[in-house]
């Protein structure tokens, strides 16, 4: 098959690049870079079967090639506010890429026939109000708040990606992404998991905000990839809006401890006195429909998944 991958020089894009050319299939990135690194995908531009178009999506893409897959994971991810990639930072670009970006897309896979995927986000359910969050849930979203630029456009992409689902009868599947880690998140985007590896492996206090008891549930970068490609690749999904991530909940003073404890580092744990605004308290993915629908389950240990991030930093 052939996809197309808006933001494939990313985090999850470029593993996801790899994950599919490895199953033999022919892969387009479009990526303009804006919180990644070229460096992502250099390994994978030895492949013939891999291509890189540098542009924006929110500019509407003109492709000659006939395409069978197109799976937008295009937009600023990081919700943290000291880092220059994050969407408090690119605000209205993040904005544009979840809302134009995504009609963009949505658009070339009507043209192609293609089937789509969009990565939407567990904060479409805000500070949730239940634990774990099923899809049916809500959500708990301020339309005004400081993660609203991030959270009300993805709820508008889902909208967009429903409508091209209900009225123009695509094969559109939603995935909800809870947090996810790994190798290849750059240390600028300062999420949790890499500020307290980076943190402790130059010996510097590993920052807490808050009182560290909000929780969240954290997803390897490979279970996500193969989560994301069941996804796409299952026959009959048309229109499912899926949860994708782990459901084993921990505090942030426990994923610091954890770090402090795998990289044997002498940092101690300081806390800030209160969180961001709006900072969810709880996050947790209900994944009954992701294993009823794709048969597919996180296999990676906390352990063993911080283990590995913690080799690729240092
Ligand atoms: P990332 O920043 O590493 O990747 C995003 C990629 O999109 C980058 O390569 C960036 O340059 C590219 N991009 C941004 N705007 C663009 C534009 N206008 N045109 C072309 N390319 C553009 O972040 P990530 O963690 O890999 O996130 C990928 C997707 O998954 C995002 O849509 C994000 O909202 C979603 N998501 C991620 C997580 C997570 O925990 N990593 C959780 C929920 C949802
Ligand atoms: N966090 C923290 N210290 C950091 C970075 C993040 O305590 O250096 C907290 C953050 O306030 C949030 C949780 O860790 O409660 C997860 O943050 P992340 O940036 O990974 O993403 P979020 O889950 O908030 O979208």
């Amino acid at each position: 098959m052939k996809a197309l991958v808006a933001g494939g020089g990313g985090f999850i894009g470029s593993h996801l690049c790899e994950a599919l050319l490895k199953q033999g299939h022919w892969v387009i990135a479009v990526d303009n870079f804006l919180t990644s690194v070229e460096a992502n995908i250099a390994p994978l531009l030895k492949n013939p079967q891999f291509k890189i178009i540098k542009q924006d999506v929110i500019e509407p893409l003109t492709l000659s090639e006939k395409l069978d897959l197109v799976i937008h994971l295009a937009s600023p991810a990081s919700p943290n506010l000291h880092s220059k990639i994050s969407y408090h930072q690119l605000p209205l670009e993040t904005m544009l890429v979840n809302t134009t970006g995504t009609l963009n897309l949505l658009q070339l896979a009507e043209k192609n026939q293609a089937r789509f995927l969009f990565a939407s986000t567990s904060e479409i359910y805000g500070d949730p109000t239940i634990s774990p969050q099923p899809e049916s849930y809500r959500g708990n979203v301020s339309t005004t708040g400081p993660r609203s630029v991030y959270d009300e456009a993805k709820r508008f992409g889902e909208t967009l990606v429903s409508y091209f689902h209900r009225y123009k009868k695509l094969d559109t599947r939603t995935a909800r992404i809870f947090n996810t880690y790994g190798p290849r998140i750059l240390k600028e985007d300062q999420r949790m998991i890499t500020n307290f590896i980076v943190q402790a492996l130059s010996g510097k206090p590993l920052t807490v905000y808050g009182d560290g008891t909000q929780t969240r549930s954290l997803c390897y970068i490979d279970d996500l990839v193969s989560g994301l490609i069941s996804l796409i690749m299952t026959d009959k999904l048309d229109g499912e809006v899926v949860n994708l991530g782990t459901a084993e909940e921990h505090s942030v003073s426990e994923f610091a401890e954890m770090v402090r404890k795998l990289t044997n580092t002498k940092s101690k744990i300081e806390f800030t006195e209160s969180l961001p605004e709006d900072d969810p308290k709880e996050r947790c993915p209900n994944l009954q429909k992701a294993k009823a629908l794709l048969h597919w389950k996180p296999m990676v240990s906390l352990e063993q998944g911080i283990k590995k991030t913690i080799e690729f930093y240092r």
